[in-house]
């Protein structure tokens, strides 16, 4: 019998490659266990990408900087910031990222997708995922990834980034079109790296992710034989623990990292 195909997401991958406790918190344990609150960090990039995906979604000669602040203020929610002037202050940024990216000649073109699911089966994966952007320019496709968080970016992290290169490969099948660049678009400071894939870095993106996805599945299938939790799914405890949100659960991540405050890896 040919081998069935696994179905992964890159953000599935990801969470096993840090944690393969948290993997199993977040996808396999029923009833989840409790999870902690809102960080606003995150808050803030679900508003910044609600924003972009309702301006994006007029075209080009109909979209206008200065509704921005409208969109803004239909998005914007404050959960897990310090307090009402916290989040106002970074209300206000967000506005200027934004203003200062619709722009940006990286925001003249109109999307072929906003949001956007796309798939493939790339060897014995079926990869897919939710594409923020995918832009068409001069007949090739365009991944783009918005960030909003502290680390700033290099073109490394656009060249390494697993999850930009199976979207690539799910975007060009779901969409039949070729392309090879992905792109990161970091909002607070404006920049945009860019990585152009050939065949070969997609292939050793492609096997990189059907390991982890052996890995995976092979410990969920000891899970569903009774196999001990804590032998297949391991703490990985690290600096990731702060953020972590079963880590109230984990006597090993309170160990390894410090607790923050739901405010704390907001940009600078
Ligand atoms: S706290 Fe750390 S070790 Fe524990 S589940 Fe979360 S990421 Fe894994």
């Amino acid at each position: 019998m040919p081998k069935e195909l696994v179905r992964v997401t890159p953000a599935r991958l990801q969470r096993w490659e840090d944690c393969p406790r948290r993997y199993r918190a977040t996808y396999l344990d029923r009833p989840a266990p409790a999870r902690g609150g809102a960080w606003a960090h995150s808050t803030l990039g679900a508003v910044v990408h609600n924003v972009l995906r309702a301006y994006f979604e007029s075209p080009p000669d109909q979209r206008d900087p200065e509704d921005l602040p409208v969109l803004l203020r239909r998005y914007w929610k404050g959960d897990g910031f310090r307090d009402r002037e916290q989040a106002a202050e970074y209300r206000s940024r967000a506005a200027k990222w934004l203003d200062e990216y619709a722009r940006r000649p990286e925001a003249a073109g109109e999307p072929v997708a906003l949001e956007r699911w796309v798939s493939a089966p790339t060897g014995a994966l079926i990869v897919e995922g939710r594409v923020d952007r995918i832009d068409d320019r001069d007949g090739q496709l365009v991944v783009v990834d918005y960030k909003t968080g502290r680390h700033v970016l290099t073109t490394e992290d656009a060249r390494d980034s697993r999850a930009l290169a199976l979207y690539l490969m799910a975007a060009r099948r779901t969409l039949r079109r070729p392309g090879s660049r992905v792109e990161l678009h970091h909002l607070p400071t404006g920049r945009v790296v860019a990585w152009d894939h050939d065949a070969e870095t997609l292939a050793e993106h492609r096997r990189h992710a059907e390991r982890i996805a052996e890995e995976l599945s092979a410990a969920a299938s000891a899970l569903d034989r009774g196999a001990d939790p804590d032998e297949h799914f391991p703490p990985r405890p690290g600096r990731g623990c702060s953020v972590c949100e079963f880590r109230r659960s984990c006597p090993e991540g309170r160990a390894a990292a410090p607790d923050l405050e739901p405010w704390d890896l907001l940009a600078p």
